[in-house]
């Protein structure tokens, strides 16, 4: 069966062999006679699943017993409203760095819960940097400060990080958790969304940090209330169990392959055959983030003719590329090489570029 070229920004590509598994174990998971959507959440099996799925995480991303790990729903965007509701201190702020559409997502949430402050910005730069954490101005009394790690739509990534903060560091790290070793020590609360490195959609990991669960008031909404997730283990209510079903099998595929170190070098080759495609092209191609803030997950690049860039597009997709636009918001081209994206495809798609360009 041939597999398409699949570059979406997410939903994305899922590792071939993981859909190859639960193919397998579709009717009949692990003798028990039923799908894993047929079991029951509190039956063993998917206590099991549940149990393996959390210590997987522990092992690949070095998660020490101080923090929590929740498997919630929502997506990321309900984690814009949780992290204010649960973190966000009477009388203190929020403060939040802007490096794209996310983030001032998550910002505008958090200003219905509070005061809300932006403690560093690259929007009049259209977003194509990440600023350096000494421009990082976090007001007196703030409750956390967010920044989103990988920023999907723009193409920019943060490669070094706040550090010894007198206050929680919490990040959305939706299109880049898993691609690379984490320092979770400098976190109070980390959250993404799965559905691009971690499995499909319908499941949102949060990993925080014990001490801040005291900060979650019990007034709030239970399924609203970290808390009471981390008390009931995330089966406070039915959970999403196919979803966690398959972040398992990603997770076993990930280890398998020899864990964040291993995903990090192929996530470092994998960017540079686009990059250098970029970079060689002559100004043909034009990359949206500054070099020093590219993205290992999200190449942005656009072409210096509207027509160009759609004959681009259209050439691509009839050589069988998908999800190559950039985001709806942004225009261009966006090609999203997630853990699961095999180097070969990357490398037909730089050869691809360089192609179109010899041809135009
Ligand atoms: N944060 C980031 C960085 C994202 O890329 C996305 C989705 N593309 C979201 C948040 C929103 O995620 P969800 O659709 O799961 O709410």
């Amino acid at each position: 069966m041939k597999r398409a070229l699949n570059f979406n920004a997410g939903p994305a590509a899922l590792p071939e062999a993981v859909l190859a598994k639960a193919e397998k174990e579709m009717m009949n998971y692990q003798g028990s006679g039923m799908g894993v959507m047929e079991l029951s959440h509190r039956s063993k099996e998917f206590e099991e699943i549940n149990e393996r799925t959390e210590n997987l995480l522990r092992g690949l991303l070095t998660i020490p017993d101080e923090y929590e790990v929740l498997f919630l729903q929502g997506g990321a965007s309900l984690q814009f409203s949780m992290v204010p509701m649960n973190l966000l201190e009477k009388g203190s702020t929020a403060s939040y760095v802007l490096t794209g559409t996310w983030s001032e997502k998550a910002l505008k949430e958090a200003q219905k819960m509070g005061n809300a402050a932006i403690a560093a910005s690259s929007k009049t730069a259209n977003y194509r940097f990440i600023p350096s954490t000494s421009e990082i101005d976090i007001p007196a009394e703030s409750s956390y400060l967010h920044i989103t790690t990988n920023n999907t739509i723009y193409g920019t990534q943060w490669h070094s990080f706040p550090e010894g903060l007198p206050i929680p560091l919490v990040a959305d790290m939706s299109s880049d958790i898993l691609s690379r070793p984490l320092n979770l020590s400098s976190y109070g609360l980390i959250y993404a969304g799965a559905q691009k490195n971690l499995g499909p959609s319908g499941v949102t990991v949060v990993i925080i940090h014990k001490d801040l669960l005291k900060r979650s008031k019990p007034g709030l909404p239970s399924m609203l209330n970290y808390e009471v997730h981390a008390a009931s283990r995330s089966l406070y209510n039915t959970p999403p169990t196919l979803s966690i079903y398959f972040l398992m099998l990603v997770l076993e595929w990930a280890e398998a392959l020899g864990g964040v170190k291993q995903l990090e070098l192929l996530n470092k080759q994998k960017a540079a055959l686009l990059y250098d495609a970029i970079d060689r092209s002559d100004g043909f191609y034009t990359g949206h983030a500054e070099e020093k803030s590219r993205s290992l997950m999200n190449i942005t690049f656009t072409l210096d003719q509207d027509d160009l860039t759609s004959a681009f597009l259209h050439e691509a997709e009839e050589s069988g590329f998908i999800g190559l636009a950039g985001h709806r918001s942004v225009g261009g081209c966006r090609a999203s090489i997630y853990n699961a994206v095999p180097l070969e495809n990357v490398e037909k798609l730089a050869d691809f570029m360089n192609h179109f360009r010899s041809r135009n």
